[in-house]
């Protein structure tokens, strides 16, 4: 049994005192980020009130816990995705965890003519970076085909036979506009078969379904904290120790080195520590951790289950709404993507904010969605192990009545 009442209470942000525009708030931008439980608010206030020092930086009893501490982080989060625990490298986040790989593989291993395959579904943090390295090395970005708005293993497997040069192949694993999970398991298999290497961004499938590392063999994945009841600012990357320890410094400083010298020779820590300068994000690590207690005090399969439980319920709300388009009615996530007809997507936005409900528009970062999906701008709505029964109602009943936006700003 799915215990939503308990959950609720445990987030401060769901005690009922919260509002926008004098309605009860209705947080549904669960993609964007996530509400954070009492117990990560907590340990991160006893770090700061209770055993606050550096890590790896002192001989004394509260840096030793310290140390322990970011250990045993570490070491949850390599259970949590069933990676090693040297393969888990802490970055402030999954964006931060894209550019490493770039700076610090692709750089070194790309030259002129290879190509990166990409899609144009992903989002500006797993494009960018790619397009940049591009500029240094003289490689190509190419997008491979959908079906039917996916990716799926065959193109992926013709982008191969058309094109000889692809050395990266970067996907989201769900996608952030419409919550398409990719086979990534049999991708990876593709990938490697022409002697690629696959990157899986993961920010929008660690905090809601089981994404196991070894299992999928892909060679790295990179996930925030902040979409999972954790502290932004914080995130992993995890990455194949082969791969991680071939790969060049991207930042540099104390706490990543054994040694240097004069003659400008510095001698690194092995990975994960060796991309780890300065002085980490500890109260973030901490809290890091907590919401991975928290998630599995729960289960991701529970988590699963209700989202989608929440998505089905929705859509069978806004069928019979023929004004209602959506996008994306055979995703298996707890993301609705729609525009009202005729209704620009953030004005639709804007008037479920004038009525509590916190919902995205745009483009979602994900800027050349409009050449999958034929819209400039969608509204997104999305669940997470939180979302109530009643919130989608609210949802639901405002959408369907629709309204001018002018009540926006004339109806209160
Ligand atoms: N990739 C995807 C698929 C995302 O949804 C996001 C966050 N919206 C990111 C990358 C970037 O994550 P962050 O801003 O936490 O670095």
């Amino acid at each position: 049994m799915y215990k939503l009442e308990e959950i609720i209470k445990q987030f401060p942000m769901l005690d009922g005192s919260k509002t926008m525009q004098g309605h009860p708030l209705v947080f549904l931008d669960n993609a964007s980020t996530t509400l954070k439980p009492y117990c990560v608010i907590k340990a991160i206030e006893e770090y700061y009130s209770d055993y606050t020092a550096n890590h790896h930086r002192g001989d004394y009893d509260l840096c030793y816990k310290v140390d322990m501490k970011v250990q045993e982080v570490r070491e949850k989060v390599a259970k949590f995705i069933n990676s090693e625990v040297n393969e888990v490298v802490f970055t402030s986040g999954d964006t931060e965890s894209l550019n490493l790989i770039a700076y610090g593989y692709a750089l070194d291993n790309l030259k002129k003519d290879d190509v990166i395959l990409l899609s144009l579904e992903e989002h500006a943090s797993n494009t960018l970076p790619w397009y940049r390295i591009c500029e240094l090395t003289g490689a190509k970005v190419e997008f491979v085909d959908l079906e039917d708005k996916k990716i799926t293993v065959n193109r992926v497997k013709e982008a191969f036979n058309k094109c000889k040069n692809i050395k990266i192949v970067s996907f989201a694993h769900v996608g952030n506009v419409l919550g398409y999970e990719i086979d990534a398991k049999n991708i990876a298999n593709v990938v490697h078969e022409h002697g690629a290497i696959f990157v899986l961004d993961a920010a929008q499938s660690v905090p809601h379904i089981k994404t196991d590392f070894k299992d999928l063999d892909v060679d790295f994945i990179t996930f925030s904290a902040h979409k999972m009841c954790g502290p932004t600012g914080i995130g992993a990357l995890i990455g194949k120790y082969s791969l991680l320890q071939k790969m060049s410094l991207f930042k540099t400083g104390g706490g990543m080195n054994v040694k240097f010298n004069k003659n400008m020779e510095v001698i690194p820590l092995d990975a994960p520590y060796k991309f780890e300068a300065g002085t980490l994000n500890i109260a973030g690590i901490i809290g890091f951790g907590a919401a991975i207690d928290f998630i599995n005090s729960i289960g991701l399969d529970a988590i699963k289950e209700h989202e989608l439980e929440l998505a089905r319920y929705a859509l069978s709300r806004l069928e019979s709404c023929k004004d209602v388009v959506i996008y994306n009615k055979d995703s298996n996530s707890g993301i609705i993507a729609f525009n009202r007809a005729g209704v620009f997507a953030q004005d639709e936005a804007t008037l479920l904010n004038s009525k509590g409900i916190a919902v995205r528009s745009g483009q979602h970062c994900a800027k050349m969605i409009d050449e999958v999906l034929d819209t400039i701008a969608t509204v997104r709505a999305s669940f997470y192990l939180y979302t109530s029964k009643e919130e989608v109602d609210i949802f639901c009943d405002n959408l369907i009545k629709g309204g001018d936006i002018l009540d926006a700003y004339f109806s209160k």
